[in-house]
């Protein structure tokens, strides 16, 4: 599963009802509040954490991708260069290729190809791939009541593309496959024009013309409403929804096509493609797949349930996930690290067992929200614990905690699996620098963040419950330790 999410110590929904009014939107203030989404108020804390990554992210990224470029792939060498006087920033701001005509062209055309087989071609895959699902789904209550529908055609439009890609590099040649390479620095920053138009678009579209008003939150704090987001589920028409598209097409679908373009370029330079390039290519493309083969469930996940649409979805899905979730494989461009055979196969189980943690994890809670418990984990009648919340409009709903199988071992091993994958690709990249081991640093804070952020919610949505939850499962991310 994949996300840009962000490491924001955002706080559940707490503090007084100190949301602010706005245009077409109604709230009804003695209702009690349904236990999603981000915080209605802003504690100095998670401010703190919106103006530095607001202020610092795009220069994250932008380090990173200048660090290969200038420096082949060393974190530590700008800075060095730059305390003893070597270099000035503004060389190495001159040395940045800047917007060009040709990326600005890729980019649009690029963008263009995902809306039009994202709006344009209903799903056929659920047609003819078993136990698959795709075509129009339901996505999950959200805090007004609402149960969006979705077009799931996510799988399709990641073939069609692929399938471009492959009959462009061996027959039609239309382009070089290198071409994500060649103009990785132009397209970063027409990936942050069109972050940061999403972005304050969604921002306006909040005030002025929201698809559902009383999914909106606000907070009076201006740069919080622009990070984390005011709309719940922002759409234009129909089908076209801001965070399915968003995360998933200019994201990830491009995430293994500029693997695919790396490898090229690695070939290109070297004369071969590394066992390492090979690894991180098919452990990210099986990580990449699942995503999609299992994008109906993605509605039932954090970012379509909890997360509102802001800069950190729709900025971050255009440039931090394609940039820096693809980091080894720029890395191997500039360091074609050949593995020797019983490391490449340590990788490749390390990342396999992951992505069987990972997806397993996931799968059983899943077969156990979908049956309501009538299922078998691991072979037997899973242990579920009752649990009672309240949604915005006061109704009482009741649900159920699964406590059985990898869910009985700790309450998040799915990311603990994820971890063990991200681990693995960075690993794939040998030991000679620190830049691909982001990825697994990354994820890290990450997902001990989510897995506190979410817990904190799940608390306050189903109190005593989920006491009776955590007793009965003590371990977060790692049984017997955390
Ligand atoms: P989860 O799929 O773990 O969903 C958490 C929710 O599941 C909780 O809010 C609660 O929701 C419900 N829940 C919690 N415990 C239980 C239980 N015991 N039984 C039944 N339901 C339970 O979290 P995410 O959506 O964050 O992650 C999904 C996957 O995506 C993970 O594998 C993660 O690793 C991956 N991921 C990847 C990222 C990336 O950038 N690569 C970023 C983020 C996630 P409810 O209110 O319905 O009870």
């Amino acid at each position: 599963m994949l996300r840009a999410s962000s490491p924001l110590p955002v706080s559940g929904e707490k503090g007084p009802m100190a949301a602010k009014s706005y245009a077409g939107a109604v709230r009804d203030e003695a209702a009690p509040r349904g236990q999603w989404g981000r915080a209605w108020e802003v504690d100095w804390f998670s401010l703190a954490g919106v103006l530095f990554l607001l202020l610092f992210a795009p220069f994250i990224v932008y380090y990173f991708i200048m660090a290969c470029d200038q420096y082949s792939c060393s974190l530590t060498a700008p800075v060095l260069d730059l305390a003893s006087g070597r270099a000035r920033l503004s060389h190495i701001w001159a040395k940045t290729p800047s917007v060009t005509k040709e990326a600005a062209q890729i980019y649009a055309l690029w963008v263009s190809f995902q809306v039009l087989l994202y709006v344009g071609l209903p799903d056929f895959c659920h047609k003819f791939l078993p136990g698959y699902v795709g075509g129009v789904q339901e996505g999950a209550l959200t805090p007004a009541g609402v149960i969006n529908k979705y077009e799931i055609n996510g799988l399709q439009a990641w073939l069609i593309t692929h399938l471009l890609w492959v009959a462009n590099s061996h027959v039609l040649s239309w382009f070089s496959p290198t071409i994500i390479f060649d103009n990785w620095i132009p397209l970063l920053w027409c990936a942050n024009i069109l972050g940061y138009a999403v972005s304050t678009f969604a921002m306006i579209k909040g005030y002025l013309f929201p698809t559902n008003a009383r999914d909106c939150k606000f907070t009076g704090n201006f740069f919080y409403n622009y990070m984390m987001g005011i709309e719940f589920n922002p759409r234009i028409g129909k089908w076209f929804d801001f965070k399915l598209f968003f995360n998933g097409r200019p994201g990830i679908v491009a995430w293994t096509l500029i693997n695919l373009s790396f490898a090229a370029k690695q070939r290109e330079l070297h004369g071969h493609v590394t066992n390492s390039m090979v690894l991180v290519n098919v452990l990210q493309a099986i990580y990449v797949l699942d995503f999609f083969w299992n994008e109906a469930w993605y509605l039932k996940t954090i970012d379509i349930c909890h997360d509102h649409f802001g800069w950190y979805l729709g900025w971050g899905d255009c440039v931090w996930l394609p940039y820096l979730y693809t980091l080894q494989g720029l890395y191997l461009v500039h360091h074609p690290v050949q593995l020797p055979v019983p490391h490449a196969a340590g990788v490749l189980l390390l990342g396999l067992l992951g992505y069987y943690v990972f997806r397993e994890a996931n799968h059983q809670k899943d077969l156990f929200r979908r049956t309501d418990g009538r299922c078998l984990i691991w072979g037997r009648k899973p242990r579920a614990i009752a649990c009672t919340y309240t949604s915005a409009d006061g109704q009482r709903h009741h649900s159920k905690l699964l406590a059985s199988g990898f869910w009985g071992l700790a309450r998040h091993l799915n990311y603990t699996g994820d971890l063990m994958g991200s681990l693995a690709y960075c690993l794939a990249c040998g030991g000679g620098h620190l830049l691909p081991y982001f990825y697994v640093v990354y994820m890290a804070v990450l997902l001990t963040h989510r897995c506190l952020r979410d817990e904190h919610r799940c608390a306050s949505k189903y109190g005593g419950d989920w006491a009776r939850y955590t007793a009965a499962v003590p371990y977060r991310l790692l049984p017997g330790i955390f």
